[in-house]
This record gives C-alpha cells, sequence and structure tokens, in this order.
C-alpha cells in the first residue's frame, strides 16, 4: 500500500522523494502545517510558501498499528506524533524507525526512508 497523494500534497511528498524535508508556511499568520493543504487551517488564507524546517521534534504520543497502511512495514508497527521543536504549532506523524520502543517526550528525528525512486517517506528516530 502506498500514501494517497493528492493535488495539495503531490508536491511535498515530491520534495520527500528527493531528500527535502520543508514545510508549507502560511504568508499570512506564519502558521506551520502538515500535512499540505490549499488553505491554513488558523487563518483560511491561501499565501504560503514551502520552508526547511529543523527536523527535530518530540514524541506527544504513540501507538502499535496492526493495520498495513503504508509500504514498508510490517505489522505490527510503531507509528508516533511528533510536535516540532521549531515549529510547536505544528505536529506530524511518521513510523517509527529505531530497536526500542519511543517514550513520550523524547527527542526524535526525522529519517527519509527511500521506498522506491517515486516514495520517500518520513519516519522518526531517536536524536543522538
Ligand atoms: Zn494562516
Amino acid at each position: 500500500m502506498r500514501p494517497v497523494v493528492d493535488r495539495d500534497s503531490s508536491e511535498w511528498w515530491e520534495r520527500v522523494a528527493r531528500g527535502e524535508f520543508v514545510l508549507q508556511r502560511c504568508d499570512s499568520c506564519a502558521t506551520v502545517r502538515f500535512p499540505a493543504r490549499a488553505y491554513c487551517h488558523r487563518c483560511r488564507t491561501r499565501g504560503w510558501h514551502w520552508e526547511p524546517i529543523a527536523p527535530v521534534g518530540r514524541v506527544e504520543s504513540w501507538i502499535v498499528s496492526h493495520q498495513p497502511f503504508l509500504a514498508g512495514t510490517t505489522e505490527p508497527y510503531v507509528v508516533v506524533r511528533v510536535r516540532l521543536d521549531e515549529a510547536p504549532e505544528c505536529v506530524m506523524y511518521g513510523n517509527w524507525r529505531a530497536q526500542g520502543p519511543p517514550a513520550d517526550g523524547m527527542a526524535v528525528r526525522a529519517r527519509l526512508t527511500e521506498v522506491d525512486e517515486e516514495l520517500s517517506l518520513v519516519d522518526w528516530c531517536p536524536l543522538g
């Protein structure tokens, strides 16, 4: 199975496949958002730009999934919810790539995992 790539997120997926970690920042209220969308969820305006954001944050919560949602996973697998250090208004999620389990509050960094030529995933692993 592969992630659903839609009109709003297709460029984000292309950038991730090229090894870029960027997010949308609203031109009006400066909110950083994920996943990529045409409108700002905070101020409802359309203007935005891609911005490189440090791919580090803290685990806010995590689950063990027994459902195969994405390529490159073998059930059961762990999905983490991460609040970014540089953009604390932005929460991301992704697969956990480490031997041990995550913990709430753990410092983590993104790791881009290449699935194939056209698809890479933003996974998370312990910082350091
Ligand atoms: Zn906004």
